[in-house]
Parts: C-alpha cells; sequence; structure tokens
C-alpha cells in the first residue's frame, strides 16, 4: 500500500499516539456505572471523592484510556458526566490520559464534549437510526475535535455475522471519510464482540466472524482502528474465573494478531497465553474458531471439572516444566520463578555457539513479554521486581561464562546514570525505577545515596550516558537537583535529565529546573512512566518528543506562576496580629507525669506491628488503594496480596531473628512562646532540675501568610503553646524514633544475591515500622507520660487516623517545613551520641527508617500547611535564625507544592 502512515492521536494533558506498529491499547472501565455497581454507588452518593479514585486505580493500574459511562436511569447523565469530567480534569494524575466519551445518548456525549480536555473519544455512534443521524453526530463529533467509536449496528440491528460486520462498517467508513469529511484515522470500529459456548448454533462463529471482521476491516478500511469489549466473550462462564481468564487471554490473542488494537480488558481477568493449561486452551480455541461440533460440550466438561477448584500451584509447576526451553525461560520471567532458571540457562547455553547469546536470545525475548505485559498494565510492579530477580541470577550464572570466551559485551538499549543527590538517603523510588529500567534492557549505573553534584557529572561525562536519573525525598534535594542542571549547563553537557521523588514535582521541575537548563528535563514519579519516556527519549535521539516536552513544560510554567501570582498575602505584621487565640486563662494546662529525657535503645519489634498502617506500603510499589481494601481490589487486589504476603514473610524473620533495632529517644519539657513566634524550651533532664538552672533552647516557627476570610486566623505552631506573658507554665515534647538499624546491611546483602525485590522489601518495611514507631511512642507519651490522655481508649484505625488529642509535627513537613529545626532537636536530645542517629548536610536522618518531631498537647492543636511565605517573613527568619537571607531561602525553598 502506498498510503502513508497517518496516527489516531489522543491525548489528555499528555498525548497518545496509535500507529500501526503500536501496543495493544488499554481501556479502563470502572469508571462506568452499567458496569461497575460500586462506581454506580458512588456516584449515586455522589461521592465523588472515590469515584475519582476509582479513576486514579484505573490509571495507575495501566489503562492508557479511561471510558466514563453515566447511563443510567435513575441518574441526571448529563450532570453526572459533566461534573465527573471537570473533577477528573483537576487531577492530573488522571487526566493526563484520554476519555472515552461512552453513553448511547447523544446529549451526555455532546455534555461530555463541551468540558473534555484533550482528545477524547466518543463512544459510540452508529448507523442505528439511520443515515441523517449518523451524519449529524459525525460532524459534531469532528467539529468538537473528538475520535469516534463507530458500532456495528445500523437500522436492522446488531451485526451478528462476518458479512453484516464488514457490510456495515464498511458502508460506515464510507460515509464518515467521504461525505463528513471524518479523518479515517480517527475512526474506531467496535464489530460487537458476542459470547461463544452459549449452547445456542447461531452463537458458534462469534468470535470466528469477530477476528475475520477485524482482519477485513484493517485490510480494506485503511487507518481505521478496531475495539471491543472483551469480557462479553465469556458471559456463558460467569463465576468460573479460570475458564474466563483462559478464553480472555486466547480471545484477546487472536483477536489482536488479526488487528485488534485497542480494548476493554480487566487485567486481573486474564492469564498469561502461554501460561494458559495446553488442555484447557485447546477446548478454547476449538469453541473460539468453532472448530468441532462437540467443542462446547467439551469446554463445559473442562469448566465442570475445575469449578471452586483453586489453581494447583504444584500441578502448574509441573505442566510448565514440560513446555519448550524458550516457554520455560519466559514463564520463569514473567512469574518471578528462580527455582529452575539456573537450570534451564544452562541448557540455552549449550544450545548455542556464544554464552553471550542466551542473554540477548532467551532471556531477552522473555523479558520484551514483561516489558509488554508490564507497559499495557497486565503485570504490576512488584512482579516486574521480581522478574528481574531472576533475570540478574541468570546473568549473573553466564558471567562467568562470557568473560571467559570473550565473546563481547551485551547490547543495551541505553545506559542510564542513577543517583540520590547529595544530602539524601531516600532511595526506594530510585532502585524501583532502575530495576524496572534494567528490565527494559537500559544499563543502569547506579550510583546510590547521598551523591555528589561533581561525582555525578563527572561519571555521566566518563561513560557517557544517555539520560541522568536524579531522586531525592527532602526538600533541600530540590536545590540539590537545581544546582546539578545549571552545572551541567555551565559546563554545556547536554544529557537530558530524569527527575524523581518524593517532594519532587512537575511544578518544581517546571518552574525551577527547566528555566536553567536547555536540554531536556522531565518529572516522572511512576515506575511505569519511567519506562515510556526514557523510551520516547532515545528512540532515534526523539527531537519531537524533545521540543513537546519543552513545550509542555515552558506552558506549564507559566500557568503554574500565574496562579500563584494570583493569590494575596499578608505582611508578617499584620499575620501575627491575626494568629489563632486560645483563650489561656480558661485552659487547664497539664503538668507531664515525666518531665525530661527518655531512652528506648531497644524496643521489642512485635510491639510496633499493630500500629502499622499499610497503605503507604502499597503505594511505595505502585499499589494505590487503602487498606485492607486494596487486597479485594478488582485490579491490583490479587498483586496486593501477594505482595503482603511476601512483606509478612520477612517481617516474621525480622521479627523472629531480630534483623532491625527499634530505638528511641524523646523529652518533655516547659516550654512557652516568645516574641510571637519562637518557643522558647527549658531543658530540664529529669524531676528534679529546676527550670531557673536548665538551658535554653528556641523552637522557630513559621506562620501562614496567605489571605483568608476574616474569621480564620493565619496560624503558627507556636500558638497552641501558652506565651510567656500568660503567666501559665507549658510545655513541649521532641522525639526521634528509628527502626533503620540493620536495614542498610540486610539491603546489601540481598543484593548482593540479586535480589532486588527484598532488598527493596526490607527498606519499605523498616519505614512502615518507623512511623508504627512513631506512632506507638506517641501513645506512651499521651498516656503515660505526659499523660494527658490516660484514659484514651481508642482503636488502631483510629490511631492511624490520628483521632487523639495533640499532634506530633515533623520539621520538613508542611505547617514546619524548615529541616533546620531538627538541629535544635539533635542538641536539645542530644539525639546522634545517644540514638545514634545522624543528620546529612541536607538534614536528612540516616538511617532513612526514622520519623522525628515536636509533640504538642493542647486540645485544639492541629496540622496545617504553611504556604507560601512572602520576603519580610524570610527577613525576619533569618534574623532569627542568625543566617543569610540566602540561606535561609535554600531551607524555606521550595513551598511550590502549594499552589
Ligand atoms: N500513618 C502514616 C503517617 C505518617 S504521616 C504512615 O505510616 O506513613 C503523618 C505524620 O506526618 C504526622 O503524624 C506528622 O508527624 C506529620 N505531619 C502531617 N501533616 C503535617 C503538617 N501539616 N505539618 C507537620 N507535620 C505533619
Amino acid at each position: 500500500m502506498s498510503e502513508k502512515i497517518k496516527y489516531l492521536s489522543l491525548s489528555g494533558l499528555e498525548p497518545l499516539l496509535i500507529g500501526p506498529n503500536s501496543n495493544f491499547i488499554n481501556v479502563g472501565e470502572r469508571t462506568n456505572v452499567t458496569g461497575s455497581r460500586q462506581f454506580l454507588r458512588l456516584i449515586k452518593e455522589r461521592n465523588f471523592t472515590e469515584a475519582l479514585e476509582v479513576a486514579r486505580n484505573q490509571v495507575d493500574g495501566g489503562a492508557q484510556i479511561l471510558d466514563v459511562n453515566m447511563d443510567e436511569g435513575m441518574l441526571d447523565g448529563v450532570e453526572a458526566m459533566t461534573t465527573f469530567l471537570n473533577l477528573i480534569a483537576s487531577e492530573p494524575d488522571i487526566s493526563r490520559i484520554p476519555l472515552m466519551i461512552d453513553s448511547s445518548k447523544w446529549e451526555i456525549i455532546e455534555a461530555g464534549l463541551r468540558v473534555v480536555q484533550g482528545k477524547s473519544v466518543v463512544n459510540s455512534i452508529s448507523l442505528k437510526e439511520g443515515e441523517a443521524q449518523f451524519k449529524h453526530h459525525a460532524k459534531l463529533v469532528k467539529r468538537y475535535g473528538a475520535a469516534v467509536i463507530v458500532m456495528a449496528f445500523d437500522e436492522a440491528g446488531q451485526a451478528d455475522t462476518y458479512q453484516r460486520r464488514i457490510d456495515i462498517c464498511k458502508r460506515s467508513y464510507d460515509i464518515l471519510v467521504h461525505e463528513v469529511g471524518f479523518p479515517p484515522q480517527d475512526i474506531i470500529f467496535d464489530p460487537n464482540i458476542f459470547p461463544v459456548a452459549t449452547g445456542m448454533d447461531e452463537h458458534r462463529k462469534n468470535a470466528l466472524d469477530f477476528f475475520e471482521a477485524t482482519k477485513w476491516i484493517r485490510k480494506n478500511l485503511p487507518h481505521a482502528s478496531v475495539s471491543g469489549g472483551v469480557s462479553n466473550v465469556s458471559f456463558s462462564f460467569r463465576g468460573n474465573n479460570i475458564v474466563r481468564e483462559a478464553m480472555h487471554s486466547a480471545f484477546l490473542y487472536h483477536a489482536i494478531k488479526n488487528g485488534m488494537n485497542m480494548g476493554i480488558v480487566n487485567p486481573a481477568m486474564l492469564e498469561v497465553y502461554d501460561e494458559i493449561n495446553k488442555d484447557l486452551l485447546e477446548r478454547v480455541e476449538d469453541v473460539l474458531f468453532d472448530r468441532r461440533d462437540d467443542a462446547t460440550e467439551r469446554l463445559l466438561d473442562y469448566a465442570d471439572s475445575v469449578k471452586d477448584q483453586k489453581k494447583d500451584a504444584t500441578e502448574t509447576v509441573l505442566e510448565w516444566r514440560s513446555l519448550d526451553l524458550q516457554a520455560r525461560i519466559t514463564h520463569a520471567l514473567v512469574k518471578g520463578l528462580d527455582a529452575f532458571i539456573v537450570e534451564d540457562v544452562e541448557e540455552a547455553r549449550l544450545s548455542v555457539q556464544k554464552p553471550i547469546s542466551v542473554i540477548e536470545g532467551h532471556l531477552m525475548i522473555g523479558m520484551n513479554v514483561v516489558g509488554d505485559l508490564f507497559g499495557s498494565g497486565k503485570m504490576f510492579l512488584p512482579q516486574v521486581v521480581k522478574s528481574a530477580r531472576v533475570m540478574k541470577k541468570a546473568v549473573a550464572y553466564l558471567q562467568p561464562f562470557i568473560e571467559a570466551e570473550k565473546d563481547g559485551k551485551q547490547e543495551f538499549a541505553g545506559r542510564i546514570l542513577m543517583a540520590t543527590v547529595k544530602g539524601d538517603v531516600h532511595d526506594i523510588g530510585k532502585n524501583i525505577v532502575s530495576v524496572v529500567l534494567g528490565c527494559n534492557n537500559y544499563e543502569i549505573i547506579d550510583l546510590g545515596v547521598m551523591v555528589p553534584p561533581e561525582k555525578i557529572i563527572e561519571t555521566a561525562v566518563r561513560e557517557k550516558v544517555d539520560i541522568i536519573g536524579l531522586s531525592g525525598l527532602i526538600t533541600p534535594s530540590l536545590d540539590e537537583m537545581v544546582y546539578i542542571s545549571k552545572e551541567l549547563e555551565r559546563q554545556n553537557i547536554q544529557i537530558p535529565l530524569i527527575i524523581g521523588g518524593a517532594t519532587t514535582s512537575k511544578a518544581h521541575t517546571a518552574v525551577k529546573i527547566a528555566p536553567h537548563y536547555q536540554h531536556t528535563v522531565v518529572h516522572i514519579n511512576d515506575a511505569s512512566r519511567a519506562v515510556t519516556v526514557v523510551g520516547d527519549l532515545l528512540q532515534n535521539n526523539n527531537a519531537v518528543y524533545k521540543s513537546q516536552i519543552r513545550e509542555e513544560y515552558d506552558k506549564f510554567r507559566e500557568q503554574f506562576l500565574n496562579r500563584t501570582r494570583d493569590k494575596e498575602y499578608r505582611t508578617l505584621e499584620e499575620v501575627r496580629a491575626r494568629k489563632f487565640k486560645i483563650n489561656w486563662n480558661e485552659t487547664t494546662i497539664s503538668k507531664p507525669k515525666q518531665l525530661g529525657i527518655q531512652v528506648l535503645q531497644d524496643l521489642d519489634l512485635s510491639k510496633l506491628i499493630d500500629f502499622i498502617d499499610w497503605t503507604p506500603f502499597f503505594r511505595s510499589w505502585d499499589l494505590h488503594g487503602k487498606y485492607p481494601e486494596i487486597l479485594n481490589d478488582e485490579v491490583v487486589g490479587k498483586q496486593a496480596t501477594e505482595l503482603f504476603a511476601d512483606a509478612q514473610k520477612l517481617l516474621k524473620q525480622i521479627l523472629d531473628e531480630k534483623l532491625l533495632k527499634a530505638k528511641a529517644i524523646f523529652g518533655l519539657f516547659p516550654a512557652n512562646t516568645v516574641d510571637d513566634d519562637d518557643i522558647e524550651v527549658k531543658q530540664v533532664l529529669n524531676e528534679t532540675d529546676e527550670i531557673k538552672n536548665a538551658k535554653t533552647f528556641k523552637f522557630l516557627t513559621l506562620r501562614q501568610q496567605l489571605q483568608k476570610r476574616d474569621e480564620l486566623p493565619n496560624f503558627a505552631l507556636s500558638d497552641f503553646i501558652a506565651p510567656k506573658d500568660s503567666g501559665k507554665q507549658d510545655y513541649i515534647g521532641a522525639f526521634c524514633v528509628s527502626t533503620g538499624f540493620g536495614t542498610q546491611e540486610l539491603a546489601t546483602e540481598f543484593e548482593k544475591n540479586n535480589d532486588d525485590y527484598n532488598s527493596i522489601m526490607i527498606k519499605a518495611l523498616a519505614d512502615r515500622l518507623a512511623e508504627a514507631f512513631a506512632e506507638y511512642l506517641h501513645k506512651e507519651v499521651r498516656t503515660k507520660y505526659w499523660a494527658y490522655a490516660e484514659n484514651e481508649n481508642l482503636t488502631n484505625t483510629d490511631l492511624i487516623k490520628e483521632a487523639y488529642k495533640g499532634i506530633r509535627p515533623a520539621p520538613g513537613y508542611p505547617a514546619c517545613p524548615d529541616h533546620l529545626e531538627k538541629l535544635t532537636i539533635w542538641k536539645l536530645l542530644n539525639v546522634e551520641e545517644e540514638i545514634g542517629v545522624k543528620l546529612t548536610e541536607s538534614l536528612a536522618m540516616w538511617p532513612a527508617a526514622s520519623v522525628s518531631g515536636y509533640y504538642f498537647g493542647n486540645k485544639e492543636a492541629k496540622y496545617f500547611g504553611l504556604g507560601k511565605i512572602t520576603e519580610d517573613q524570610l527577613k525576619d527568619y533569618a534574623k532569627r535564625r542568625n543566617i543569610s537571607e540566602n540561606e535561609a531561602r535554600k531551607w524555606l525553598n521550595p513551598n511550590l507544592a502549594e499552589t
């Protein structure tokens, strides 16, 4: 064909280009009231917050387009569609993907088209109500600039044979392209996926006809795409997931081969094609291809035999062992099973001339399957990290042979430097991204944590890396990243930068980094995005992509700055007059039962288990949702359950073998607010210490400056402590806990065994234990040491929600963003000497699994965000701290997240 390639180009905040060689595109459909009872309930209850969570889960789960449907008798569909799409528009992590506006009512579709941003897909139009109506709708879709799904449906009904499918699609295509002037690449046909094996003769060819019609469409209707809802095909096997999963993946496998390039698939309801039990697969394919008269009965027999039976692990093990070599290697990689990998790799090695060919052949073939499954949302992060473990084991086995034969180096798709910047010690996210990129055949040079800028740049140049990835968790790291970008620019080095880590953001990247670096800078906060972005950056030195990124970030910066510019702030003097006022005369202040400092050198870790908040644990593995509900989540539930089981196993080992050490120090002291915003603390060391002899320390707090409505105060943490001139003696606490001792050693041990999975797991668990320790200790303080809440009786869920009296703000967090406060806490408690937790030059705590903060006991005390502070407060603060304004700016700098 002489036709030029035309891309179906869709977009949310980010573009999605679909061409003839694109992977299968996955449409998320949980945001559909006709398909999900849960979503329907949320919309009916107008619980849009959770409804958005459903959407977010879809995106996180790998959906590349999001289908939204509000067709329900009891709903005002127009209103619901408008509201929901508007809400999505303000959630950049959801609206980055294109939307599919799904309704059988034109007015709802049009309502969606009016508010949607980017280029969406209308689902759907058809000839059902005649040509005039069809053309009318098509013209409107075209005018709104959307793509369209065309159902194989005409005046006589839905197409249910091969001939009717192709006739209707052809007729629709001709009208659209030749009469309406619709771009052919914007047409997506849905040639109807209907159930098979229903027992009715007229359904026997349903799948086959779909395959053939798909093939015909792709061949004869240039540039058009083909889509469909896959789960329909297994409708008659509802309740039998083993058979359904096999039917879905076999159907998909053949449909894709015939040209279906898009569709609605539930990744949790999909078995890997090569993994389907051979007998089952044969019976499924007999049905799909209508290969024998008794195909349906035979599949039903099989279904009966597996009913209520969980997949038998041992049986599958034996079974996959009888596959051919490549299939076994692929299976081991996809399933993350390492028990036989050395054996299989050895067999592969003996079958080739050069050992390196096993990496480039057998292993790469397997890893490409992993990459495709992950890229299309059918595999999740923890599984990929397990795959990497198998891969590493295999490569480690081959290495001596490769060296012995000096048979050359492995060819990589690109070389990437990864580093956590100077002063920062956090590396879970960075390690995950490295593993995932490694799985995609990139060579990773990982410089570890606390890497000085000179070392990063020098290594990048010497090793001729293709991309530099910088990671950091605490705010001072943002400054480091800015510095590195300036240095790269100054030294005229042109290597794309990717930025990631908890405090980093697109705003920070666009506003603070991009302007200093003429070359490409991209912000990435999840591992699956990293693969796409790196791929796009490196493919043919993709100039178009790079200029798109530049444009996107320029625009983002402008919008961001405009938005912040619009906000109004009050002067420091004004906001001090607007402080939050507690009536101290009517407040009873409880004196701590035990004043002074206490140390816990080796707390029994098992005391912490009940205090663990698991939700952030799943988030660190890119599985989003609340614990425990996440374990039953439709999309990620299976993965979450498996991950959780692995975590429990390692946790048990940590407890049984005392692998980590939990240490804490905390103190309760007399304190009063002085000079508006400072808290004067008396370092009494024990009960008998006299206040007047005690050394004085000062906590410096910052005050909100945003203009607020009259009745709303401008908070500073000092408002929660009685001022000196009230004549009342008040109290404050400070603490540091750590469960990180031993983590690094264990992680290194795992890494030596090529086990990144457990190396990341141990860090994630140590973090959880540290947070749990903070929660545990806070309770001890409230009920025993300070004892202002002796009779507190809260469940663990209440504790995780922090539904108690008193707070424990942490320096570096929104109410007190200045990490310098940690220096005061360290001196006040003598933290380093007593329990060994150190501060890096950026004031990150080492070991990483540590938490520190203050205790405020007043019942009015609550968390707030500081927001932006203006120059007058910055100046005042620099003076109070006795540092230069520039220094102050550095530490208080990135209140950028605040918009
Ligand atoms: N259960 C979670 C809790 C950690 S974050 C976990 O296990 O990860 C909650 C803590 O962050 C609070 O207890 C407090 O120490 C800190 N924090 C939250 N909001 C804050 C704010 N606005 N200012 C200061 N510290 C804050």
